[in-house]
């Protein structure tokens, strides 16, 4: 893993929210292939590290490469084109527009139809539930289900890393292990994942290496078994 270059490297990233130093130089890089897990208290800034990666809101400081080419200076639209895809908190799906509507938004900023075709077969044989309910208007969809037409949605845009913000939030037990389980498989079928998680006990099962954040800065990264076993994480995430 240590020998493949970095697919996403940030260095000594901050962001600001006016006044609000929400990111305080954080560095981090992911590797072609893997899952990595970002955790942390609420407010640490999880949820800003992801939004900076796509330039909402830019860095003010620092760097973020993607690829091997800084892409802290783009547009939203040029970072996802670069091949990165967010999943945001709260899903943020278009209640009145049907399901197949939603997953066709995922896809507007290409014009390979069958390419487009081919992904929407991918999604529905991940999420089959999606293939039966794409008349049905998203808004009535229930949450786990929601979760899973937005992850769906971020696929369509065919990208190498998926950036997945709290995909269990508000999700039954159940619910959350069939969600972890198609991140995984997502994952084996060739997309590189950075997964911000509540649920930290789940996200270090799912990933290979994750990173601890406190107050808008990194404090830990290495190994999910290695962090796992380390006692103030434990204490502090993990409950004991
Ligand atoms: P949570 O798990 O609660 O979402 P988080 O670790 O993802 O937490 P962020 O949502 O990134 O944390 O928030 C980091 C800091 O930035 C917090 O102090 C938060 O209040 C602040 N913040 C987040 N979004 C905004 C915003 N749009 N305007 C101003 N401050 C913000």
């Amino acid at each position: 893993m240590s020998i493949s270059k970095p697919l996403l490297t940030l260095e000594e990233v901050h962001a600001h929210y006016g006044r609000v130093h929400a990111l305080k130089g954080i560095s981090l890089a992911i590797h072609p292939g893997e899952i990595v897990a970002l955790i942390g208290a609420n407010g640490a800034g999880k949820s800003t590290a992801l939004m900076a990666i796509c330039g909402i809101p830019r860095p003010s400081q620092g760097r973020v490469y993607f690829n091997g080419q800084e892409i802290s200076h783009l547009d939203t639209d040029r970072i996802v084109r670069q091949g990165i895809s967010l999943v945001p908190e709260g899903r943020h799906i278009f209640p009145r527009m049907t399901v197949r509507e939603n997953l066709d938004l995922g896809a507007f900023l290409r014009s390979d139809r069958d390419g487009i075709a081919e992904d929407l077969e991918k999604i529905f044989a991940l999420f089959p539930l999606l293939r039966e309910r794409t008349k049905q208007l998203a808004g009535t969809l229930s949450g786990g289900e929601q979760q899973m037409l937005a992850i769906g949605r971020a696929l369509m845009s065919r990208p190498r890393l998926l950036l997945l913000d709290e995909p269990s939030m508000g999700l039954a037990p159940l619910l959350v292990r069939q969600i972890f389980t198609i991140i995984g498989e997502i994952n084996r079928l060739g997309t590189t994942i950075l997964l911000v998680e509540q649920n930290a006990y789940m996200a270090l099962r799912l990933a290979s290496r994750a990173y601890v954040m406190v107050t808008g800065q990194v404090t830990h990264g290495g190994g999910s078994e290695e962090i796992m076993r380390d006692d103030v994480i434990r204490a502090t995430y993990l409950g004991g």
